[in-house]
C-alpha cells in the first residue's frame, strides 16, 4: 500500500501503522515503548534508548521493573501500576526511575492497556525524564518558602498585603509586633483602621491605594494607630502588585519611627541650646579679653583729649592733629568692637543668605586679633576672586571664631594664625567621601601653628563634648557645632594635622550660583563732607550737652543753621513755632516726660513733612525697630562718624 512519489509537492502516504512507526522511531524526549501483558518490552524507540541508556537489542524481551528502584521493585510497584493501567485504563505517576548506568531520573509515566477484541495484548508505556524540571520547581518552591520565612521573621517592619478592596490578606511578626494585631483577628479587615479617625474621614486610606494604583508607589510618612489605640509615628509604603499585567493587591511595609522622630526633636532642640551656651561661651571668652582692651582704648582716647587741651592751652595749635587722629582711631575701633559683640551675643540663628567669606572675614580681623592676644600673629589671605557663599552669617562667624579660639588654645607660647579663603571645585571621588554635592565651594580656612593633633584626637574632635581640655577650658562643642553649621549648609569640615607643626581646619561651604547682588565690595566713602545749602536748618535735641553741642559744631561747620534743645518739652516749643526747619536730629531717650519719638509725632501734626533723624544706643535703636518707623523717619545708631552724620542729613534733605 505504499504510493510512488511522482511529484514532490503531493504528500507522500503511508499506511497507518508505518507513520505511527515513524513517529515513535522519531521521538526522542519521550521514552516510547510496549510491553506484553506480562510486562515483558517488545517494542523501544530512540527516546527510550537516550533517557534509560538501553538499546533496543539488550533491552527487548527484558521484564520493565528493572526499571524501577529497589525499594519500589521489593514493594511491588511494577506489578501494581500494570493492575491499576488494565483495571482502570490508565496508571500515571512521577517517581524515580533507574537508569542502565545505575543512576536515577525522576520520570513522568504513563501506562496505558492495548486490547484487541476486548483482550489485553499489551501495554503502552510513555515515560519522560523531568530530573531538571524538578529541581527548578523545588529551587523555586525553596527559595519561595525562604522568602516568606524571611517575611514572616522580620520584627523591624510590618509586611502584609491587601487586596484591591484593601482589606489585609498576610501578616508578618513584623505587622503584628508594630500594630499589635495577630494575624487571625487582623486577616480580612479593611486597613482603613490603621488610620486616625480624623485621617481615614478625610480619605487618606483611599487616595493611598488610589495613588499606588496610578503611580505604582505611595509614600508617607504619618500618624498610624495601634490595636490598643496608641498612635504611633509611621513611614509607609504602599506598592502596586502585578501579576501578568493585571494588578492582584498592594504591598504593605510600615515602620514605626516613632523613637527615631523623637530623638530627632530632643536633638534639634538640644542643638539649638548647645549653639546658644556655645555662643555664650565664646561671647565669655570675648568679653574677658575685651575689657582689657577697652581699658587701653580708653586710655588712648582720654589721653589724647588731655594732650590736646595741654597743647591748646599752650598755644600749640599746629600739633592737635596727631593727638585727634589718635583719639578717633581708639574710638572707631572701641565702636567696632561694641558693635560686634552686640552682634555677636544677639540670640538669634537667621536663615541662609549670601554672605562674602571675604568681607566678613575682614570685618572680624580686628576682634580675632584681640581675641588671640599679642602672642599670636594673625594673618588673612583671600582669594582674589571672592565667590560669595549661602550660610548663616552668624553661625558662620560664630565658627570662625571658635577656630580660632582653638588655633589660641594649641599656641601657649604664642605664634601664627592663619585665616585664608581659597575657591575649590569638589567633584568625583572627593564629593562622594565627603557626601557632598560636586560642584564649587569656597573653603574657609584656619591654620596655626600649635601643638597639632594625634590621629584619636582627630577622629573624636567632632563628636559633642569631646575635649581634651582641662575641666573648666573646654566645653568640646566647638568643633561640634561647627560640624553641625557646615553639614547643615551643604558643606563640610576637614581637619589636617602634625603633630608638633600646627593644624588646619577647613570649612567648605557652597558657593551661591544665584545673581552676583552684594558681591561688590564696598566703595570707599569720600573723605570730604557734604555741604550744606545756603538756610538749611536743623534742630537737635539731646540731653547730653556734648553729643549735642558735637553735633551742632558739625552742622555749623558745614554750613547748615543749628537750633538746639535739650528735652523734648522745649524741642516741642520750637517745632510748634514758626521756625523754618528742615530736619530734625533727637535722642530717642529724652528726660521731661516726652520722648524723642512721642515729641516727633507731635510735631507731625503741624509739620506733617517733617523729616527725623533718630540718633540712639544700640538698645533703643532696636526697640524702635526699622520697620516701625514712620515715612520720613531715620535711625543712626551711635556710636557714630562725624562723616555718616553728614552723609545721612545730606541724603535725607536731599530726598524731598
Ligand atoms: P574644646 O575646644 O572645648 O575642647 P572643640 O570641639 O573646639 O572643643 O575641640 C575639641 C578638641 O579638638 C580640643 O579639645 C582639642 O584637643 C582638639 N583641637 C581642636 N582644634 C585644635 C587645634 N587647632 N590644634 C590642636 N588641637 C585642636
Ligand atoms: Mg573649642
Amino acid at each position: 500500500m505504499s504510493t510512488i512519489v511522482d511529484d514532490v509537492n503531493r504528500p507522500r502516504t503511508f499506511p497507518a501503522s508505518d507513520a505511527y512507526e515513524l513517529l515513535v522511531q522519531g521521538v526522542v524526549d519521550y521514552a516510547v515503548y510496549m510491553l506484553d501483558p506480562e510486562g515483558r518490552i517488545v517494542s523501544w524507540n530512540p527516546g527510550a534508548e537516550r533517557i534509560k541508556g538501553y538499546t533496543a537489542d539488550e533491552i527487548i524481551g527484558e521484564h520493565f521493573s528493572r526499571f524501577y528502584t529497589e525499594e519500589d521493585r521489593a514493594a511491588g510497584v511494577p506489578e501494581r501500576a500494570l493492575r491499576i493501567a488494565a483495571t482502570t485504563g490508565r496508571f500515571a505517576t512521577e517517581a524515580w526511575r533507574c537508569r542502565k548506568d545505575g543512576s536515577h531520573f525522576w520520570a513522568m509515566v504513563v501506562i496505558d492497556p492495548i486490547r484487541r477484541d476486548g483482550a489485553l495484548i499489551g501495554f503502552a508505556k510513555i515515560t519522560r525524564d523531568m530530573t531538571e524540571q524538578r529541581e527548578a520547581r523545588l529551587a523555586a518552591q525553596e527559595s519561595e518558602r525562604q522568602f516568606s520565612l524571611l517575611v514572616q521573621s522580620v520584627t523591624d517592619y510590618a509586611i502584609y498585603m491587601l487586596d484591591l478592596n484593601g482589606r489585609v490578606t498576610s501578616w508578618n511578626a513584623g505587622a503584628e509586633r508594630i500594630k499589635g494585631y495577630a494575624a487571625a483577628e487582623i486577616i480580612g479587615e479593611h486597613f482603613s483602621r490603621f488610620y486616625t479617625p480624623e485621617d481615614a474621614e478625610a480619605g487618606v486610606p483611599a487616595k493611598a491605594l488610589e495613588t499606588a494604583r496610578r503611580e505604582g508607589r505611595y509614600e508617607a510618612e504619618a500618624w498610624r494607630r495601634r490595636k490598643d489605640g496608641t498612635l504611633f509615628w509611621a513611614s509607609v509604603v504602599v506598592d502596586a502588585i502585578y501579576d501578568k499585567g493585571v494588578l492582584v493587591g498592594f504591598a504593605k511595609i510600615t515602620r514605626d519611627l516613632s523613637e527615631r522622630r523623637e530623638a530627632q526633636l530632643k536633638l534639634d532642640q538640644s542643638r539649638e541650646l548647645l549653639f546658644q551656651s556655645q555662643k555664650m561661651e565664646a561671647v565669655g571668652q570675648l568679653t574677658g579679653g575685651l575689657a582689657h582692651d577697652f581699658n587701653n582704648l580708653l586710655t588712648g582716647i582720654s589721653g589724647s583729649l588731655d594732650l590736646l587741651k595741654l597743647r591748646l592751652s599752650q598755644g600749640r595749635g599746629s600739633e592737635v592733629d596727631r593727638y585727634v587722629t589718635m583719639a578717633q582711631d581708639a574710638a572707631g575701633r572701641a565702636a567696632a568692637l561694641t558693635h560686634r559683640l552686640l552682634a555677636f551675643a544677639r540670640r538669634q540663628t537667621l536663615d541662609a543668605k549670601r554672605v562674602s567669606a571675604n568681607t566678613l572675614i575682614a570685618e572680624m580681623t580686628e576682634l580675632l586679633r584681640r581675641t588671640v592676644g599679642p602672642e599670636i600673629a594673625v594673618e588673612t589671605a583671600f582669594a582674589d576672586d571672592p565667590k560669595p557663599i549661602l550660610c548663616d552669617p552668624n553661625q558662620l562667624e560664630n565658627a570662625i571664631l571658635n577656630l580660632c579660639i582653638n588655633a589660641r588654645d594649641a599656641m601657649p607660647d604664642g605664634g601664627r594664625l592663619r585665616i585664608e579663603t581659597v575657591n575649590i571645585q569638589v567633584s568625583g571621588q572627593d564629593a562622594r567621601d565627603g557626601a557632598m554635592e560636586p560642584g564649587a565651594y569656597v573653603s574657609i580656612r584656619v591654620s596655626d601653628t600649635g601643638s597639632g593633633m594625634p590621629d584619636d584626637v582627630i577622629q573624636h574632635a567632632f563628636e559633642p563634648f569631646f575635649t581634651t581640655k582641662p575641666i573648666g577650658q573646654g566645653t568640646g562643642l566647638g568643633l561640634s557645632m561647627i560640624y553641625g553649621f557646615a553639614r547643615q549648609s551643604g558643606g563640610n569640615v576637614r581637619i589636617s594635622s602634625v603633630v608638633g607643626a600646627g593644624t588646619t581646619v577647613s570649612i567648605d561651604l557652597p558657593q551661591d550660583r544665584g545673581a552676583a547682588e552684594g558681591d561688590t565690595p564696598a566703595v570707599p566713602r569720600s573723605p570730604e563732607m557734604p555741604r550744606a545749602r545756603a538756610g538749611e536748618t536743623v534742630l537737635i535735641v539731646d540731653d547730653e550737652p556734648t553729643v549735642r553741642m558735637l553735633v551742632a559744631d558739625v552742622l555749623e561747620g558745614l554750613g547748615y543753621a543749628a537750633i538746639e534743645a535739650a528735652d523734648g518739652v522745649s524741642g516741642l516749643k520750637v517745632l510748634q513755632s514758626d521756625v523754618h526747619i528742615d530736619l530734625l536730629i533727637t535722642d530717642v531717650g529724652l528726660p521731661g516726660g516726652v520722648n524723642g519719638r512721642q515729641m516727633a509725632d507731635a510735631a507731625r501734626l503741624h509739620r506733617p513733612d517733617l523729616r527725623v533723624l533718630f540718633i540712639t544706643g544700640y538698645a533703643e535703636g532696636a526697640g524702635i525697630g526699622e520697620g516701625a518707623l514712620g515715612r520720613g523717619m531715620h535711625l543712626l545708631t551711635k556710636p557714630f562718624s562725624m562723616q555718616s552724620l553728614a552723609n545721612q542729613i545730606k541724603a535725607i534733605i536731599a530726598r524731598r
